[in-house]
């Protein structure tokens, strides 16, 4: 059984697993005053699982590591995701597995017969965003492979079709727009939409596709491949600190947190810097500056967030006050309330800051994602499977990332398991998770599709 609940995290990698450097940002980070120590090298024997987890990660460690930042660029379509996409379709085979690429380009790889239906699908994603960190994505697609090895070691008979999935495009950094092979299979985006998507150098998703050897012809909804799958599981590394907090190694989701852009337009007018005294100054820069602060302190009170990460600012000039300071608000939170309340304060109060300057503010919501609950039956079957042996209740958290079993969500029952990140750092070369909450992870999945699959 797995031993989901852990000693309180943070231990230094083993060679190569996870990478030296994700280890080092780990154990530079201060902790907790009180915590107990990190959890002790596991130098003994591995299992069959472990050995097949270690040698998967260690393969796929160099492949579009920028040798500069130690991030990885695994775009989709790029290089680096086509030798992921390779290892991929290599580790299906050496496991026998039947391999496939279906028509939005997503690869599975299948034991038992798909026609068979109610199949139990595992998986996750392998690309990245810009100097991402090793384990969003990989994590959940290693441990597949690696839980399928524990159950053949087990001698798991299995009752179910079983799949292992890696979706194509999960993070968006090269067409701006996420989890597009999940979409098109749910029908969330159309293929005519699909086909306009277009990179930072003009080239489209079809013509990227075609480039690393998929004919995108046939891109589009997929229900009969939806209509077979009676379940999925997506195993991903947290990324936030709840597990970290409570002292656990792995945790259930119970639901991705509604969340939205907003882009708040603060115009004044430009002027000399040097020559216009201040009383006589239309200053955006001003009001959009409170603004921020407002945000955070709408959010404190909330125990939301919300974050302005971009901004563009007219003229643009050292020597200028600004005309117009464009900022943009991405804000999440548990619920939609609390959502709605957190952006209405933020505004509310922008609104105040450029009446009292004399600025003119629009804000216009660019994009919004209802909250996405997994399905009760099945996150409560996964409680159930992973503290049968040990009587220990395994944490359900909520989380403000967005994930492909999320997009999935509505179409088909999903889950998904979150693996301790002791530092909290994601989209980042220092995303860490040790060696044995990986491992963990690994049982705790196989743990879920034994009882899944097998029953
Ligand atoms: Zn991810």
């Amino acid at each position: 059984m797995s031993p989901v609940r852990g000693e309180g995290g943070g231990a230094p990698a083993e060679a190569g697993v996870p990478s030296p450097a994700a280890g080092r940002a780990a154990a530079a980070r201060p902790r907790p005053a009180g915590r107990t120590p990190a959890v002790p090298r596991n130098d003994g024997p591995r299992s069959p699982a472990g050995a097949s987890f270690q040698e998967m990660w260690a393969e796929l460690l160099p492949i579009g590591r920028h040798p500069g930042s130690g991030g990885y660029r695994r775009y989709a379509w790029s290089g680096a995701d086509r030798e992921c996409r390779a290892w991929f379709e290599e580790q299906a085979g050496a496991r026998g597995l039947a391999y496939e690429v279906d028509r939005n380009g997503n690869q599975w790889a299948w034991l038992g017969d798909p026609a068979a239906g109610d199949a139990v699908v595992t998986g996750s994603h392998l690309d990245s965003v810009p100097d991402g960190g090793a384990f969003d994505g990989p994590l959940g697609v290693v441990s597949s492979f690696a839980a399928l090895d524990e159950l053949r070691a087990r001698k798991t008979r299995f009752t179910k079709p079983l799949a292992i999935v890696n979706f194509g495009d999960e993070e968006g950094a090269r067409f701006g727009l996420a989890c597009v092979g999940s979409r098109l299979t749910a029908g969330h985006l159309t293929a005519e939409q699909a086909r306009r998507l277009t990179d930072a150098d003009g080239v489209t998703l079809p013509r990227a596709m075609e480039a690393a050897g998929h004919d995108p012809e046939a891109i589009g909804a997929d229900p009969e491949r939806l209509a077979r799958i009676g379940a999925f599981v997506e195993l991903h590394v947290e990324q936030g600190r709840a597990l970290d907090l409570s002292g656990d190694r792995v945790g259930v989701a119970s639901a991705i947190w509604p969340h939205g852009r907003w882009r708040f337009d603060f115009r004044g007018e430009a002027n000399h810097a040097g020559t216009t005294r201040l009383v006589d100054r239309r200053d955006p820069m001003l009001s959009y500056a409170q603004t921020v602060l407002a945000a955070r302190r709408e959010a404190e009170l909330a125990g939301a967030v919300a974050t302005f990460g971009k901004i563009s600012v007219e003229p643009n000039g050292v020597n200028a006050i600004p005309s117009l300071v464009r900022g943009w608000l991405d804000s999440r939170a548990a619920d939609q309330a609390t959502l709605d309340t957190v952006v209405d304060g933020i505004r509310r109060a922008a609104g105040e800051y450029a009446d009292a300057h004399g600025i003119d503010l629009d804000v216009v919501r660019e994009s919004f994602t209802p909250v996405v609950e997994f399905d009760h039956a099945l996150r409560d079957e996964l409680g159930r499977l992973l503290g049968k042996d040990t009587g220990l209740v395994v944490p359900v958290l909520g989380t403000g990332a967005g994930h492909d079993a999320g997009i999935l969500s509505g179409r088909i029952p999903t889950a998904m398991l979150f693996v301790r990140n002791p530092t909290g750092v994601s989209h980042s070369p220092a995303e860490f998770a040790a060696e044995d909450d990986c491992l963990a992870g690994v049982r705790a999945l196989a743990d879920v599709l034994e009882g899944l699959a097998c029953t």
